[in-house]
């Protein structure tokens, strides 16, 4: 099924019994690759990856908090953790790919299939489509980009901010500026992790916003 006109073009995502999936498709330039928002808001973007490690102290903090996070779940990580994961309020899930894959090493068809087969987890899990693609470690190239758009998603999110393990990076800034996106694992020491972050946050009188309310 070749459409001529702009997002007709052919569909690229499956279902598990080999249907096409309906959904928009973009051109490697149509999908944006962005690092930070431009807003004069004074909010960042809390991003948290993989979803490995969740507990019952961590949703506390995170609900208690009423923090708003973009989570880019690996497919495999929010589906052994579905329960935990569908119970938090103010989170959105996004695209991380199925297995972790290193996606400038592998082929388009694989890096299609491995961006589909984790929209459809996500789909199944939280009854939404995702709407941006984190490559795993930050990898990507023009053929990727491609794959991104023919698998219906048109933002690739890197990130300007890193807090892991308790250092944080933030390309020799001292203070967190308005739109900047905050990398995040789940890892043991998230909780504490987020508390460097909070409290980053409330010295630059920043607050925590969701990316689908800025990009849509
Ligand atoms: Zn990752």
């Amino acid at each position: 099924m070749l459409g001529s006109a702009g997002s007709s073009k052919p569909n690229f995502c499956f279902d598990s019994q080999h249907r096409k999936i309906e959904h928009p498709v973009y051109s490697a330039d149509e999908v944006k690759v962005l690092s930070k928002i431009h807003t004069k808001d004074r909010v960042v973007f809390i991003t948290i990856d993989d979803g490995v490690t969740v507990s019952d102290d961590l949703a506390k903090f995170i609900d208690h908090n009423q923090l708003q996070i973009t989570t880019f779940a690996l497919a495999g990580e929010l589906w052994r953790n579905r329960d935990w994961f569908t119970q938090r309020s103010n989170m959105t899930f996004e695209n991380h790919t199925n297995t972790h894959a290193h996606m400038t090493l592998i082929k388009p068809e694989q890096q299609i299939y491995e961006i589909c087969r984790a929209s459809q987890v996500i789909r199944n899990v939280t009854g939404e489509r995702p709407v941006f693609f984190r490559p795993p470690g930050g990898s990507w190239n023009e053929d990727v980009r491609e794959s991104v758009g023919r698998s219906g998603i048109k933002y690739l999110l890197m990130w300007n901010v890193q807090i892991y393990r308790g250092s944080t990076s933030m390309s020799g800034r001292k203070s967190l500026s308005p739109g900047d996106i905050v990398l995040l694992h789940y890892t043991p020491s998230l909780k504490s992790d987020l508390k460097i972050l909070l409290t980053k946050m409330k010295q630059a009188g920043l607050r925590p916003a969701l990316l689908r309310d800025y990009l849509d």
